[in-house]
């Protein structure tokens, strides 16, 4: 099914192809589960095209059999990055001419369903790529951003402020990751890349109104209808 997200001050849709996150790119959220040590390497995974959904969605969890498949949504507040055309293998001075632009992402997570999964030992998919999961701001070009590896990143719940950072704070800064994406998976027109969320994840619920922030300037603004 094909995705379309608005791109910032014109009336063009930028079509969504495959969706990259990455995982603990910001130490002060890796402190927050316990844990101390940066990753050696980029902690990649994956959403499925059906994530995707715009500026002012509403988001309901998947039902099976009559209940729903978590109790425990967090958000994760995300500087993304649109790219413009396919790529492999490349270095980090080539990347900046395959970015499109960036925008404000959720990296919504079934906590409840992950922990259940790291227990286990199994994969994430379900926890990380429900439909819904990863909303997005309109996707503003990369010329109108000023410096995006030094951002701010925000998020604001019914009025009061959960997260704010600056993507200065990456572990990973943006031409590593997509260098290293496109090595090891290749790059594709259309991709989204979801760069990882700092400190100050947490639960929503049933009638909060998100609205993420990039630059102090583009929103994303959702509902979770629970
Ligand atoms: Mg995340």
């Amino acid at each position: 099914m094909g995705k379309y997200i608005q791109i910032h001050g014109s009336s063009d849709k930028f079509e969504v192809n495959n969706i990259f996150c990455v995982g603990k790119n910001y130490l002060d959220h890796i402190k927050e589960f316990g844990q101390s040590e940066a990753p050696k390497k980029p902690v990649i995974f994956l959403k499925p095209n059906s994530a995707v959904t715009g500026d002012n969605s509403r988001i309901a969890l998947p039902v099976i059999n009559g209940r729903k498949i978590s109790e425990n949504v967090h958000y994760e507040t995300e500087m993304v990055v649109a790219i413009s055309k396919d790529g492999i293998n490349l270095t980090e001075d080539e990347v900046s001419d395959y970015i499109f632009g960036y925008a404000i992402g959720l990296d919504l997570t079934l906590r409840d369903v992950q922990g259940e999964a790291k227990k286990s030992g199994l994969p994430w998919a379900t926890a990380k790529g429900f439909i819904n999961s990863a909303p997005v701001g309109n996707i503003v070009r990369k010329e109108e951003i000023e410096n995006p590896m030094n951002s701010d990143i925000e998020l604001i719940i019914n009025n009061e402020r959960k997260q704010f950072s600056n993507t200065n704070l990456m572990i990973i800064n943006i031409y590593k990751l997509i260098s290293y994406i496109s090595t090891v998976f290749g790059i594709s027109k259309g991709d989204l890349i979801y760069t990882g969320t700092p400190k100050g994840v947490g639960q929503i619920n049933p009638g909060d109104e998100l609205k993420a922030v990039l630059s102090n300037k583009y929103e994303l603004n959702v509902k979770f209808d629970g």
